[in-house]
C-alpha cells in the first residue's frame, strides 16, 4: 500500500487529505517466490552432480588414476553425473522453451498413433534392459490431433519413460489408445499404465510440480530430474488436452491424456 499525504493545512483549514493507493501484490509476490524457489532448486540440482564430478576428478589426480581397480569406477561415476547434468539442462531448456511463448510451437495436425509408435521404438531398449514388456493396445483409427509434433512426442516419451523407470524387473507397461465420442466432439485418450509401486494419494497432485519427487533418492538413482511430469502438464495445457492420474500403492499407475480429435484419417 502506498500512503501519500498532500497539502499542508492553511490557517483555518481542516487536516490534509490522505490518499491511500492499494496495490494487490499478492499474485506478484507469489510469482516472485515461485521464481526464487525454482532458481534455488536448480542451483541445488546442478551443484550435487558438479560436486561429485569435482571430487572424483580430484581423487583421480591425487593418485587413483594409477590404481586400475578404482580408476574405471571413478571414471564411470564421472560419466554418470555428467549424463545427469546433461538431462537436467535438456529438461530446463524444454521448460524455458515452453514458457517463453506459445509461438515456439508449430501447431498442426499430427498423427497420434505414429507419434506413440516412434516413442515406443525409441524406448524399447530401455524396457528390454529391465525385461519390461512394452505393449501398445491401439483402439483408434489414425486420429489427427492439433499439436506440435515434437511436443507431443515429449508427452509420451516422459510418461512411457517414467512407467519403465518405476517398473520392477519383468514388469509390464501398456499404452492404450481409444476414442470417445462426446456431444462436445470427438476425443482421443492415451493411457500409460505400469505395474510399478504406485503413487500415494497424498502425493498425486504434487508429482506434477517442478522438482517434486515422492522418493528423491530413488528418482536420482534412476536418473530422474524431477521435471518430466511438470513438462507433460504444461504441454498438455498448450495442446488443450486434459491430464489425469490414477494410482494404487503396490498395484501401479495410469497416466491418462485426452486430446480433442481433429479428424479420423482413414486414408493414412
Ligand atoms: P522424475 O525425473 O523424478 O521421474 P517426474 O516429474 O517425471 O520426475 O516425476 C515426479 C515424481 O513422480 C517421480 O520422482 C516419482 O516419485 C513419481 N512418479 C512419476 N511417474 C511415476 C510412475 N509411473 N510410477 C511411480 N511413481 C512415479
Amino acid at each position: 500500500a502506498t500512503v501519500a499525504a498532500f497539502g499542508t493545512p492553511l490557517p483555518g483549514e481542516t487536516a490534509p487529505g490522505v490518499l491511500i493507493v492499494l496495490h494487490d501484490i499478492s499474485e506478484l509476490r507469489q510469482l516472485e517466490n515461485m521464481r526464487t524457489e525454482f532458481f534455488s532448486n536448480v542451483s541445488h540440482e546442478l551443484k550435487t552432480p558438479l560436486a561429485a564430478i569435482q571430487a572424483y576428478a580430484e581423487t583421480l589426480l591425487n593418485g587413483a588414476l594409477n590404481d586400475p581397480e578404482h580408476n574405471t569406477v571413478f571414471l564411470n561415476n564421472i560419466l554418470q553425473h555428467t549424463e545427469r547434468l546433461h538431462d537436467l539442462i535438456l529438461d530446463m531448456m524444454q521448460i524455458s522453451r515452453i514458457e517463453s511463448s506459445t509461438d515456439v510451437f508449430e501447431i498442426h495436425e499430427v498423427h497420434l498413433e505414429q507419434s506413440i509408435n516412434t516413442c515406443l521404438t525409441a524406448l524399447a531398449p530401455q524396457a528390454e534392459a529391465k525385461n519390461v514388456e512394452l505393449k501398445f493396445d491401439c483402439n483408434t483409427a489414425n486420429p489427427l490431433v492439433l499439436a506440435d509434433a515434437e511436443g507431443l512426442r515429449t508427452i509420451f516419451e516422459n510418461l512411457i519413460d517414467n512407467a519403465i523407470k518405476y517398473s520392477p524387473q519383468n514388469g509390464t507397461v501398456t499404452v492404450r489408445s481409444y476414442q470417445n465420442n462426446s456431444p462436445d466432439g470427438n476425443e482421443v485418450t492415451v493411457e500409460v499404465t505400469d505395474t510399478g509401486p504406485g503413487i500415494p494419494m497424498e502425493y498425486q497432485a504434487r508429482v506434477f510440480e517442478r522438482f517434486y519427487r515422492v522418493d528423491k533418492a530413488r528418482s536420482r538413482e534412476l536418473g530422474g530430474t524431477g521435471l518430466g511430469l511438470s513438462i507433460v502438464k504444461h504441454l498438455s495445457q498448450v495442446f488443450g488436452a486434459s491430464l489425469e492420474l490414477e494410482s494404487k500403492i503396490n498395484k501401479g499407475s495410469t497416466f491418462r491424456v485426452t486430446f480433442p480429435v481433429v479428424i479420423d484419417d482413414q486414408q493414412y
